[in-house]
């Protein structure tokens, strides 16, 4: 793989990282709408679940290899051959496949949670490498914790994992704990010092915990990174993993500055990001750059005034670019299935035709009632909808 692309890959980790944050937990059906709203977005890879960690989630894999077509689809396993298997097994119908495995690398990591020494861990990391290459040409090789190990260390694992076949490289801020200089700083070591460092691609996997999960992953890229983990509107572990829209628009906004570019189609952003917080109940911040409700609100006198001479003076972003453009469609009780399809699909929604059907009942049933329906009121009809279908399916695990 060309490293000194100006590509930069996005990985998509809302479906595992980002579900397992307490409270986003989806169901199977959730994750597939996800998956095909991350699809319609452009994302490069999608990482799907950890198929050892339940039945639920493995047939949850095993369904979006098998129905979401265009992007990789990558599940993640310890460095044991079971896990590696079961991956695998649940892949094998994805056009284009990827097994993720991954080991802490930090002291703190191999001392306090698995009593484990630097030979045992380098011994664990060939050998999981080794076995996933058996079943998927395509292995994305994870270092848990990268940023609180021994630099030396680090590039001796690296080394190693690139000998056996590796073709991407997580390097992992697990804990959020690193700052961009010394982020920059580890990558461009990392691209200097291990050997075959020039056949791989160098991956950022950042987490908030000090609000720098962006900025960090910003950083790997200006250090040669080029593929960075993250998950829709933030969502993971703790205080979340680096948030999809924000980095994509930082990289498109600041183009000349990156000199590199992705493939998202930005304008899915918007609906995507409302699709996540539906489904997981998990609100988007009024504030939140990009996709909240105020992103692209002007109050005060001076700024409206400005913008009303050109926008250019208080937005750096144009709305319609991140799909936020407001819809001049009223939908109220003469409109018809198409324009309420239509609403539906801007809404990043994507229903079942039994589903529609019970949705466009509902719908002219409220629109009786009430004269304009919003946004919102789509939005919730939608949910009740859901609702009701989950009572007579079993939700996966
Ligand atoms: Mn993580």
């Amino acid at each position: 793989m060309d490293c000194n692309t100006d590509r930069v890959v996005i990985f998509d980790t809302t479906l595992r990282d980002g579900e397992q944050a307490p409270g986003c937990s989806m169901t199977r059906t959730e994750k597939l709408q996800v998956a095909h709203a991350l699809c319609a977005l452009r994302v490069d890879v999608i990482e799907a679940g950890f198929p050892a960690c339940s039945r639920g989630d493995w047939e949850t894999v095993q369904a979006i290899a098998r129905e979401v077509q265009g992007p990789i689809i990558c599940a993640m396993a310890r460095c044991k051959r079971e896990d590696i298997e079961l991956a695998a097994k649940a892949l094998q119908d994805a056009p284009r496949s990827r097994l993720l495995v991954f080991v802490p690398s930090s002291s703190i990591h191999l001392k306090y949670k698995l009593k484990m020494a630097q030979e045992e861990i380098v011994r664990t990391a060939v050998e999981g490498v080794r076995i996933a290459r058996e079943f998927c040409e395509d292995v994305q090789f994870g270092l848990e914790d990268a940023s609180r190990t021994d630099v030396e260390f680090l590039a001796q694992i690296c080394e190693v994992v690139i000998a056996e076949g590796a073709s991407t490289i997580d390097i992992a801020d697990t804990v959020g704990y690193t700052v961009p200089e010394e982020f920059t700083r580890l990558f461009r070591y990392l691209r200097k010092n291990v050997r075959g460092i020039e056949g791989v691609r160098l991956a950022a996997h950042c987490h908030n915990d000090l609000g720098m999960a962006v900025a960090n992953s910003l950083a790997a890229v200006v250090g040669g990174a080029r593929h960075i983990d993250c998950t829709i509107n933030g969502i993971g572990e703790r205080a979340g993993n680096c948030s999809l829209e924000e980095v994509v628009m930082a990289l498109k906004t600041r183009e000349k500055f990156f000199n590199v570019s992705t493939g998202i189609d930005t304008t899915r952003l918007h609906p995507t990001s409302r699709l996540v917080s539906s489904i997981t109940g998990i609100p988007i911040a009024r504030n939140k750059p990009i996709v909240g409700e105020n992103a692209f609100s002007h109050e005060s006198g001076i700024h409206q005034h400005a913008m009303l001479q050109h926008r250019s003076t208080y937005e750096i972003i144009r709305p319609e670019d991140v799909g936020m453009a407001g819809s001049n469609l009223v939908l109220g009780k003469h409109s018809g299935r198409h324009a309420l399809r239509e609403r539906v699909t801007t809404l990043g929604l994507r229903l079942e035709e039994p589903e529609f059907n019970r949705l466009f009942e509902e719908f002219k049933a409220l629109a009786d009632e009430k004269k304009e329906l919003s946004d919102l009121d789509i939005e919730a009809l939608i949910l009740r909808v859901r609702d009701r279908a989950s009572d007579v399916q079993p939700r996966a695990l």
